[in-house]
C-alpha cells in the first residue's frame, strides 16, 4: 500500500499528517516512512530517527567531445530543458538545467557525448521507534528535485505500508512523488487560499488516475468553501483537524499529534481504515 501525502501548498500541515498516520499504524502494521519534501525534509524533527545508511544521488549528464564533434547542432534540438546550446565553434552544456533523460547522447551521430555524474542530493534510511524511515535532501542551492524523490521512492517497502510525503504545490516533483500511489490524501485548510490550491491539487491527482480524499487541518479558521468543493466533487472529507493551541504548541516543539494527544492516535487508525476500504473498493471495481 502506498498513500502519498501532499497539499497544494507549503504549511498545510502534511508533515503533522504523515508522521501521525505512521506513529498510529506502526504498532500493527509494518510501516515505512518515505519524507520525498527533499527541499525541505522535516519529519526527521517529529520521528527522530537513527541514520544508519545513506547513498548521494546522481544524474548523469552530457559531456562533449569537441575533436569528436561536429556542431551539427542535434543535441540542442533535441534538449527539451534547453540544457545543450552550439553557439558558432562551441557547444555550451548547463548541467543545472539537464533532466539526465540522455537524449543528446543517444542521438549524436558523431557518438560525441558522453555521461558523467552529477550529483543532486542524498538519501538516509535509518529506524525511528519501529517506523522504517527515509529521506532525501536535495545538495544546498540544487533545483533538481525528481531525481533524488525517485530515489526515495525505490527504497518503498513493497509488503508494508508506504507514506509518501510529497514535495507541496502541483508541479515535477509533486507528481514525480505521488504518481503510482494507492491513494493519495489531500492536506488543506478551510480558507479561500486553501480551496484554491486544492482544486490544482484534486486535478493533478486525477490526471494521475489516483484516488484521493482530504484531511481538513484548522477546521474553524475561514469559511466552508473547502467542504463545499469537496461535497461538489465527490471527494470524502476522512479527518477533520480543528484549529486548537494545544496541537500548535505541540507542532512548535517537535511533538507529533499521537504522542502529543493520545486520542489522535484512533483517529489516524480510522483514516487509514477507510483509506483502505476506498483503496479496496477500487480495485475491486477495477478487476471487475
Ligand atoms: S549532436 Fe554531437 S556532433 Fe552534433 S553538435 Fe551535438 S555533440 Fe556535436
Ligand atoms: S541528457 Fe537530456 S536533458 Fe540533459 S542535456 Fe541531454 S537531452 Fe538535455
Amino acid at each position: 500500500m502506498i498513500i502519498s501525502i501532499a497539499s497544494g501548498k507549503g504549511g498545510t500541515g502534511k508533515t503533522l499528517v504523515a508522521t501521525s498516520l505512521a506513529l498510529a499504524l506502526k504498532d500493527s502494521h509494518k510501516v515505512r516512512l518515505l519524507d520525498g519534501d527533499v527541499e525541505e525534509p522535516n519529519d526527521h524533527v517529529f520521528l527522530k530517527p537513527n541514520i544508519s545508511g545513506s547513498q548521494p544521488v546522481f544524474i548523469p549528464v552530457p559531456k562533449i567531445d569537441e575533436a569528436k564533434c561536429t556542431r551539427c547542432g542535434k543535441c540542442a534540438e533535441v534538449c527539451a530543458y534547453n540544457a545543450i546550446a552550439v553557439l558558432g565553434e562551441h557547444v555550451l552544456t548547463f548541467p543545472e538545467l539537464c533532466h539526465g533523460c540522455g537524449a543528446c547522447s543517444y542521438l549524436c551521430p558523431e557518438k560525441a557525448i558522453t555521461e558523467e555524474n552529477r550529483q543532486t542530493g542524498v538519501v538516509e534510511w535509518g529506524d525511528a521507534e519501529g517506523i522504517d524511515f527515509v529521506q532525501g535532501r536535495l545538495t544546498v542551492g540544487e533545483a533538481m528535485a525528481p531525481p533524488a524523490i525517485r530515489k526515495v521512492k525505490e527504497l518503498g517497502d513493497s509488503d508494508g505500508i508506504n507514506i509518501i510525503d510529497s514535495p507541496p504545490g502541483t508541479s515535477c516533483p509533486v507528481v514525480t512523488a505521488i504518481e503510482g500511489s494507492d491513494f493519495c490524501l489531500l492536506v488543506t485548510e478551510p480558507t479561500p487560499f486553501g480551496l484554491s490550491d486544492l482544486v490544482l491539487a484534486v486535478e493533478t491527482v486525477r490526471q494521475l488516475g489516483i484516488a484521493c480524499g482530504v484531511v481538513l487541518n484548522r477546521a474553524g479558521v475561514g469559511d466552508n468553501s473547502v467542504e463545499d468543493y469537496c461535497r461538489k466533487e465527490n471527494i470524502p472529507v476522512l479527518l477533520t483537524i480543528p484549529l486548537e493551541t494545544e496541537i500548535a504548541r505541540l507542532y512548535s516543539k517537535g511533538i507529533t499529534l499521537v504522542e502529543g494527544m493520545s486520542e489522535w492516535k484512533e483517529r489516524f487508525v480510522g483514516l487509514y481504515e477507510k483509506i483502505k476500504e476506498i483503496v479496496d473498493a477500487r480495485n475491486r471495481s477495477l478487476k471487475r
